[in-house]
C-alpha cells in the first residue's frame, strides 16, 4: 500500500525553507507591530504627497522591478517595505490628492480602510455559511439596504461583486438565460418539440446607447452572443438614450425576427455623467417585456444623495440594477453589487457542488448568487462606513463633487482659453478643450500636465474629436484645485502649438 511519503515525497533538506509568519495566536503581537509600523509609514506617505503622481513611464520603472530577484527574498519585512517604496510608493497614483481630477477614482472613507485590514487578517471568504457566518448576513443586510433605496420591492436580491464589470456580465447573464426559458417554452406551445439553448442565442439582441459602458459589449461577446447582438440606440444632445429610438429599435428588432433580451440604461455614463432616462424607459421595457438592467456603477451615489435623488427615477422598475460603491460610495476597490428585483433570477448562476453547497442544505449560501466561489467580504467596508459615517455623509459628499463640476463648467465657459465640450454634467465629469487646439496638441498637453505632476486629467473624444475630461470625485477638492491645473494645460497646450 502506499504511503503519505510515496505520494508526496520530503524535499530534500536543503530545499526546505523556514516556515512563513502566518498570522495566528503566536504571531498576534508580530501583527500588531506589522500593521502599526505599515500604518505609519502610509501615514506619513499621505502626509508628503505633494502632486498626484510623478509621471513616471512604463521604461523607467521597469528596469528596477525587473531586477528584483524572487527567488532571494530580503532579510525582513522593513527591507521589503523600504524596497516597494522606492518601486511603487514613489510613483504611485494617488486619487486623495486634490489635482487628481482624471478617471472614476475616489478618495477612500477611512471607516472603510480600516474595515480592509480586518477583513485582510481574517480572510472570511462570503461563499457558504461554513466560511463567513456573520459576513453572509451583513452582505445580506446591505443587499437588502441598497434594493430598498432603490425600490426594487420585497423579492429582491443580489450579491456582492468585483466591481461593474462583473455586476453587468451577471445582469446580462440573467437576462439572456431569462430570455432563451421563454423561448423555449414558446417554441415548446408553437411546435411540441424542444429547442435547443444555443440555438436561440444568434438571435438575441441587446439595446443600450452609444455612451453605455463598454462591458456590456464585452458581456455580450463572454455570453456567446457576439458584440453585433449589442444594438446601439441614439442618444439626445445631453447623451442620454433617446426613448422613442429605443422603441423603434426594439420593433425593428422583432420583424427581423430577433428576440429583444435587455434593456441597458445608463444611470451616469463614464464620459459624461448622463442619466437615461429611466421612467420612460422603464414602460418601453414594460411594453415590450423586455429584461430592463439599469448600470448605475458611476451613479449609485445617487441613492443617498441629498440634492439628486430624482435622477433615479424609476430604477425601482428595473429587473437588475450594477452599483459600484468604489465609485460614488467613497469605498476602497473592490466594493460592488447587482441587485435583482426578483431572486428566482439568481438561479441561472447557482450550481450545487456536494463539497460545498449540497443542494439539500438550508443554509444561506452567498454562491448560489455569485458568478465567483471564493469571494472578499468587501461589504464589511460598506457597513462600517455606514455605521460611523452614514449614509447622508456620504450623499452629501457626492452633492459636494457634483457642484463642484458646475462651478468648474461655469469657469471654462467663461474663459476664452477653453470652450466646454459638452452640456453640464447631470453627476460630476467636466468636458472641454483648449480652443482652437487640435487634436495632437491636447494630448501633448496631457502628457506634459502627467508628466509635471501638476495634475492629471483624461481624455476622451466627443463627435470624433479629442476632449479633455475631468471625473470630479474628491469632496475636498475646490475650484481653487481645479483652476491651476487648466492653467496648467492652457500653458502646456501654448507650448505645443508653438513648437510645430
Ligand atoms: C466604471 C463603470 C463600469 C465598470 O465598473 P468596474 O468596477 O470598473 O468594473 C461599468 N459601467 C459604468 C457606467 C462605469 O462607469
Amino acid at each position: 500500500m502506499l504511503t503519505s511519503a510515496d505520494l508526496r515525497p520530503a524535499p530534500a533538506p536543503h530545499q526546505r525553507t523556514a516556515p512563513p509568519a502566518l498570522l495566528g495566536r503566536d504571531s498576534a503581537a508580530a501583527y500588531r507591530g506589522l500593521v502599526a509600523d505599515v500604518a505609519d509609514r502610509i501615514a506619513a506617505r499621505f502626509a508628503a504627497v505633494e502632486r498626484p503622481w510623478t509621471g513616471a513611464a512604463p521604461a523607467a520603472l521597469a528596469p528596477s522591478i525587473a531586477a528584483v530577484d524572487l527567488d532571494r527574498p530580503l532579510e525582513s519585512f522593513e527591507a521589503a517595505f523600504d524596497e516597494v517604496g522606492a518601486l511603487y510608493l514613489d510613483d504611485a497614483v494617488w486619487f486623495h490628492h486634490p489635482r487628481y481630477l482624471a478617471h472614476l477614482n475616489c478618495p477612500v472613507a477611512l471607516p472603510a480602510v480600516a474595515a480592509e485590514t480586518v477583513l485582510a487578517a481574517v480572510n472570511t471568504s462570503v461563499d457558504t455559511w461554513d466560511q463567513s457566518a456573520g459576513g453572509t448576513l451583513i452582505e445580506q443586510r446591505l443587499v437588502e439596504w441598497t434594493a430598498q433605496r432603490l425600490g426594487l420591492g420585497p423579492d429582491a436580491d443580489g450579491v456582492f461583486t468585483s466591481g461593474g464589470t462583473q455586476s453587468n456580465l451577471q445582469a446580462l447573464l440573467l437576462a439572456r438565460d431569462e430570455a432563451v426559458e421563454a423561448q423555449q417554452l414558446k417554441h415548446e406551445v408553437e411546435h411540441g418539440t424542444p429547442l435547443r439553448g444555443v440555438e436561440v442565442l444568434p438571435r438575441l439582441r441587446f439595446f443600450a446607447s452609444p455612451h453605455s459602458h463598454f462591458s456590456v459589449v464585452k458581456a455580450a461577446r463572454l455570453l456567446g452572443l457576439g458584440e453585433d447582438a449589442v444594438v446601439t440606440v441614439p442618444a439626445d444632445d445631453w447623451f442620454r438614450m433617446n426613448p422613442a429610438a429605443l422603441d423603434a429599435a426594439i420593433e425593428t428588432c422583432r420583424e427581423q425576427g430577433n428576440v429583444p433580451a435587455a434593456i441597458v440604461a445608463t444611470a451616469g455614463t463614464t464620459d459624461f455623467g448622463s442619466v437615461d432616462p429611466l421612467a420612460p424607459v422603464a414602460e418601453i421595457a414594460a411594453a415590450h417585456r423586455v429584461w430592463l438592467h439599469v448600470d448605475a456603477a458611476y451613479g449609485c451615489g445617487l441613492l443617498v444623495s441629498l440634492e439628486h435623488r430624482a435622477l433615479l427615477a424609476g430604477v425601482e422598475a428595473a429587473d437588475s440594477v450594477t452599483v459600484d460603491y468604489h465609485k460614488s460610495f467613497f469605498q476602497p476597490v473592490s466594493s460592488s453589487a447587482l441587485l435583482v428585483r426578483d431572486r428566482a433570477a439568481l438561479r441561472h448562476v447557482t450550481h450545487h457542488a456536494d463539497y460545498l453547497n449540497p443542494a439539500e442544505g438550508a443554509l444561506p449560501n452567498q454562491v448560489d448568487k455569485s458568478l465567483q466561489t471564493t469571494r472578499r467580504f468587501d461589504a464589511l467596508k460598506l457597513w462600517m462606513t455606514l455605521r460611523t459615517l452614514g449614509p447622508d455623509a456620504i450623499g452629501a459628499m457626492f452633492d459636494r463633487v457634483c457642484a463642484l463640476a458646475d462651478e468648474t463648467w461655469d469657469w471654462l465657459a467663461s474663459d476664452p482659453r477653453f470652450e466646454v465640450a459638452a452640456p453640464p454634467s447631470q453627476l460630476s465629469t467636466v468636458l472641454f478643450r483648449l480652443a482652437g487646439a487640435d487634436d495632437a496638441t491636447h494630448r501633448r498637453a496631457r502628457e506634459a500636465l502627467a508628466a509635471s505632476g501638476e495634475g492629471m486629467v483624461a481624455a476622451t473624444r466627443v463627435e470624433g474629436r479629442i476632449a479633455l475630461k475631468l471625473t470630479l470625485l474628491n469632496p475636498e477638492t475646490a475650484l481653487d484645485d481645479v483652476v491651476p491645473v487648466l492653467e496648467a494645460l492652457a500653458r502646456h497646450g501654448k507650448t505645443a502649438q508653438e513648437a510645430v
